[in-house]
């Protein structure tokens, strides 16, 4: 997956990698201009203009959270203690390649996201978190990194991180934690701070394509940001359509485009039958939602969400219900095995819905047993992989109701055997987590 077009405009966040190849420092800066940072005089000023700037721009986290990055910087841009700056890029969905496309392509540009944002919080240092299996991202950075030192032109200890590669370790709490020295377990947390700790300090963690949204916000201003989306949705973003296209891969496209608009530059199947939107922990819908804008707002209309920036398409050859069998099989085994209800409660519900796959349950007790258990595991771990185990689930059952009848009467159709269009990945072995 390396591929990366756009819709109706110029690049942005992809801006000069369309020969596939890492941009240079000095490739940068003459693509994307000097980066401006306030001397110690003028930082409050500064400061000031930025939050603003933000505002303006519309920008929310890239991450899957979808937060206003103006509100939640502005929170963390005064404190007694300077804090690490932390750019997440672990994307631990395996089927969201975004943030490693960026770093592999563009690494300048969210580093320049990482010192502005440095800047605004006062930061202490820079710590990029990496996932360990991910060499490409990590040589793409580490290069980037010691470009900067050679020229000497950044304010602030950059270093990089490599924390394991589990579905839930990119999670705030969870990548705290280890870079914390501890596991990367994540932590109940009834009311978020806007701080995690590390050692002595906070950590302020921003996923890496904010960082490099916020590097274009400072650069040209929050209203030239916003003009780059539709529909009222600012600025560009990042997506990665997978499944039955001919040309998977990442594409930056403007926010707000209808989703048909999108999908169409992965060449998708002639027979489809529905989107996965998200991620893993996402949400399906039927063909009917190629009419809506794929925004925050515009998803949310027809229940759907933007998640991880993953669109993964099904068509008539694959098998919905085998589909959704297999994501909760592998979630289940993602549990970082700290909580009751996901622990026994996802294998549980993956179990079901691999019964409902082959047609060997009894509709009444099956279905019954299923709706038990996703109440069970709805809201009820200290991070959020169980909710969204079961929002994908209930999706799943709405939007493919006559399959899951078809299935119930003993009657599956005749992709039920075939090959899955899904990127699962091998479970690692063992819980590695340190
Ligand atoms: S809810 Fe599941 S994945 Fe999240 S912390 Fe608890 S056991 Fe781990």
């Amino acid at each position: 997956m390396t591929n990366a077009a756009l819709l109706n405009g110029s690049k942005r966040l992809l801006l000069g990698t369309e020969n596939g190849r890492t941009l240079s420092y000095g490739e940068h800066l003459d693509l994307h201009g000097p980066l401006q940072l306030p001397h110690h005089k003028g930082l409050g000023s500064w400061r000031a203009q930025l939050l603003q700037e933000l505002e303006t721009s519309g920008l929310t986290g890239k991450g899957g959270g979808g937060f206003s990055t103006a509100i939640k910087l502005g929170a963390n841009s005064h404190g007694l203690r300077k804090p690490v700056m932390v750019v997440n890029i672990m994307e631990g969905e395996p089927a969201a390649r975004k943030d490693s496309v960026l770093a592999c392509f563009s690494p300048h540009l969210i580093l320049d996201g990482a010192e502005v944002i440095a800047t605004l919080v006062h930061a202490h240092s820079i710590t990029v978190a990496i996932a360990r299996d991910n060499p490409a991202a990590v040589a793409s950075l580490e290069r980037a990194v010691l470009e900067r030192r050679g020229r000497r032109t950044s304010p602030f200890t950059i270093s990089i991180a490599t924390p394991p590669n589990r579905y839930v370790a990119g999670e705030e709490s969870a990548l705290a934690h280890w870079l914390d020295g501890q596991l990367a377990l994540p932590t109940f947390r009834l009311h978020k701070p806007a701080k995690l700790p590390v050692g002595t300090r906070g950590a302020v963690i921003d996923n890496a394509e904010t960082c490099a949204d916020v590097a274009l916000v400072a650069r040209r201003g929050g209203a030239w940001f916003h003009q780059g989306g539709r529909n009222g949705a600012p600025g560009t973003t990042l997506v990665t359509i997978s499944g039955a296209v001919e040309d998977d891969g990442v594409f930056e496209v403007p926010l707000g485009a209808p989703l048909s608009e999108i999908v169409a530059l992965a060449g998708p199947s002639t027979t489809l039958t529905g989107f996965l939107l998200g991620g893993y922990g996402g949400t399906f819908v039927g063909p009917e939602a190629l009419s809506a804008a794929y925004s925050p707002a515009g998803l949310k209309a027809i229940g759907g969400n933007v998640g991880a920036g993953v669109i993964i398409v099904l068509d008539q050859s694959v098998c919905p219900v085998a589909e959704v069998a297999r994501i909760t099989r592998w979630m289940a085994n993602e549990s970082a095995g700290q909580c009751g209800p996901c622990v026994f409660g996802l294998p549980a519900l993956a179990d079901e819905i691999e019964t409902l796959a082959k047609s060997k349950g009894r509709r009444s007790d099956l279905m019954a047993s299923i709706e038990h258990h996703l109440e069970a595991v709805d809201g009820r771990g200290a991070c959020a992989h169980p909710d969204g185990v079961a929002r994908m689930i209930r999706s799943a059952l709405n939007v493919f109701r006559h399959d899951v009848d078809q299935h119930l009467a003993g009657r599956p159709c005749g992709a039920h055997g075939a090959q899955s269009v899904m990127n699962l990945p091998p479970n690692a072995e063992g819980l590695e987590w340190k």
